[in-house]
């Protein structure tokens, strides 16, 4: 079907980040390390003995939800899973955004946030982040005078690093009312707290408890897994089911991250590793001549001082080390984000870096 008329002629272009087949691949923040091979075994095992696949999966995701809501001190009715947390945050904006309602968010952020508010038809509603990127209580309070239904909040913030003091998210919850507050924690385990602490199951109104997203994509060493889940109040998670297909979550992935949450210490133990790797990663960048930004996450944003970041993009490309490029964004002209790899692929992008930077 062409023609301009068409709904979907009329919708922005579809998110994606550029892929090459390159040795170091620094570019979606993924972890370096594959899943541990305890989890490997007992996923192969279990897929044989109890997956059920001639059977629809428990559309309740109960095992899941059980074993998730243990993770996080909650009741397994706040908690709700699906394909990652971008199918999560594509659930809120379909139960809660929509033609007529007001979805605010912070920028720069992670584009998906905006392109979600946009493919709902939603009103967008932008707040821009300080010189830090993060949210200001004076910019807070703008952008929640304006009602927003909805308000999507990355934090740690992709790409910018940082991650926001419990005050801010506190300050956003008082000034919400009935907006409801979605904290997209993608990056939660490399932060020193979570809003998971604010979730209040018996909160009189919306706004007075926030929605947290989270995601098996990152720390967990599951990209490729698709998995993701809200943690929120009991309503919430029935208007995310009210507003998802039947069976949305296969049997596989329901078992594989019942069996993941087991290796909840390996997970741990990786991220210190990729801490202990940013540091270096860090140290690396800041004799070079580059700005980088702090990071509470498992990247870092940087900008060349002397060099035009598409040609240094191109050279790192040339030595087989992709990184994301974002000079095209607003605010971040010139950046480039790196995601934290392995020591020896740290070492090999900050080697290919200098090269470029001469
Ligand atoms: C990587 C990332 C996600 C993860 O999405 P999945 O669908 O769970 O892979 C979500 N939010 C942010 C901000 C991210 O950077």
């Amino acid at each position: 079907v062409t023609g301009d008329n068409t709904a979907i002629a009329r919708l922005p272009a579809g998110y994606h980040s550029p892929q090459l087949d390159v040795e170091v691949r620094l570019n979606t923040n993924e972890s370096p390390e594959a899943p541990p091979e305890g989890f490997l075994d007992e996923l192969a095992g279990a897929v044989r003995e109890s997956a059920g696949l001639n059977r629809y999966p428990d559309r309740d995701a109960r095992l899941l939800r059980t074993a998730l809501a243990e993770v996080h001190g909650v009741r397994p009715e706040q908690v709700w899973c699906a394909n990652g947390s971008n199918e999560v945050l594509q659930a809120l904006l379909l139960a809660y955004g929509g033609p007529g309602r007001r979805v605010a968010l912070f920028e720069p952020t992670y584009a998906l946030h905006s392109h979600l508010a946009k493919l709902t038809r939603s009103t967008l509603v932008v707040g821009q982040r300080d010189g830090d990127f993060l949210v200001a209580p004076g910019e807070a309070e703008r952008v929640t005078a304006l009602q927003p239904d909805v308000i999507l909040l990355c934090s740690p913030n992709n790409p910018t690093g940082l991650s926001e003091p419990r005050s801010t998210i506190e300050g956003l919850l008082s000034a919400a009312g009935e907006g409801l507050l979605v904290v997209d924690e993608a990056y939660g385990q490399f932060a020193d707290w979570s809003a998971v602490e604010l979730v209040d199951a018996a909160a009189p109104a919306a706004g007075a408890s926030p929605v947290v997203v989270r995601t098996f994509s990152k720390a967990w060493a599951l990209a490729g897994l698709r998995l993701g889940y809200a943690v929120a109040r009991p309503e919430v998670i029935e208007a995310l089911t009210a507003a998802s297909l039947p069976y949305h979550l296969d049997s596989l992935k329901q078992l594989a991250g019942v069996l993941a949450l087991r290796h909840d210490d390996e997970m741990r133990a990786r991220v210190e590793r990729i801490v202990a790797a940013r540091s270096m990663l860090a140290g690396g960048l800041a004799s070079l001549s580059v700005e980088v930004w702090p990071s509470d996450a498992n990247f870092l944003l940087f900008r060349p001082l002397h060099h035009d970041a598409h040609q240094v993009w191109e050279g790192l490309v040339a030595r087989s080390v992709l990184v994301r490029e974002l000079s095209g964004w607003e605010r971040l002209k010139g950046c480039l984000r790196v995601t934290v790899g392995t020591t020896r692929e740290c070492e090999r992008f900050l080697e290919a870096l200098a090269e470029v930077l001469v």
